[in-house]
C-alpha cells in the first residue's frame, strides 16, 4: 500500500502529545545501535525525517535518553513515550519515531544504520544499509533523493 500523503498526523502512546506534519517524509530508517535499542526496549528504532519547518506538535514533552551533546531526545511528559529527536547541526530535519504517527505501519524503513549492533536475528526490508551512518551530507542527499523517487 502506498505511504499516505500529507498532512500526517500522530499522537504519543496517552495522547497528551499530538504531532502534526504538512510534509512527506525525506527519509525513513531503522537504527540498530544499542542506545535505539534500550531507548524503544526492542531491536531497533524506526523513524521519518521531515523538514522543522513542517512539523509542528502540540502538549508538553521533556528531554530525556542520554542527554548528550549531538542529539536531543523528546518524552511526552506524561507517559514518556519516545517521540522525536533533533540533532545538532542538522536544525532543518527533525526526526519523528514513525510509531508515533497514525499510519506508522504505511512507512516501511528505506535506510538501515548501525548495523554492526544489530541483534542478529532483527531484520528490516530497507534497500540501503550501512555499517554506521551515512559518511557525508552528500550521501544522505542521495538517500533522500532516492526516496523520493521510489
Ligand atoms: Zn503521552
Ligand atoms: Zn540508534
Amino acid at each position: 500500500m502506498a505511504p499516505p500523503k500529507p498532512p500526517l498526523q500522530g499522537a504519543c502512546l496517552c495522547g497528551a502529545v499530538q504531532v502534526s506534519v504538512t510534509a512527506s517524509p525525506l527519509l525513513t530508517l531503522a537504527c540498530h545501535c544499542r542506545d535505539c535499542q534500550k531507548l524503544t526496549a526492542s531491536a531497533y528504532s524506526l523513524t521519518a525525517m521531515f523538514p522543522e519547518a513542517a512539523f509542528s506538535y502540540g502538549g508538553e514533552v521533556i528531554k530525556g535518553g542520554r542527554h548528550s551533546e549531538g542529539r536531543t531526545h523528546y518524552f511526552c511528559k506524561s507517559c514518556l513515550n519516545f517521540v522525536f529527536s533533533k540533532i545538532t547541526g542538522a536544525e532543518q530535519r527533525i526526526n519523528l519515531r514513525l510509531s508515533v504517527l497514525d499510519d506508522a505501519a504505511l512507512f516501511e524503513p528505506f535506510v538501515e544504520v548501525m548495523t554492526e549492533e544489530k541483534m542478529p536475528w532483527a531484520t528490516v526490508p530497507a534497500t540501503h544499509s550501512f555499517a554506521r551512518y551515512p559518511e557525508t551530507i552528500e550521501e544522505l542527499q542521495a538517500l533522500m533523493e532516492a526516496y523520493s523517487k521510489r
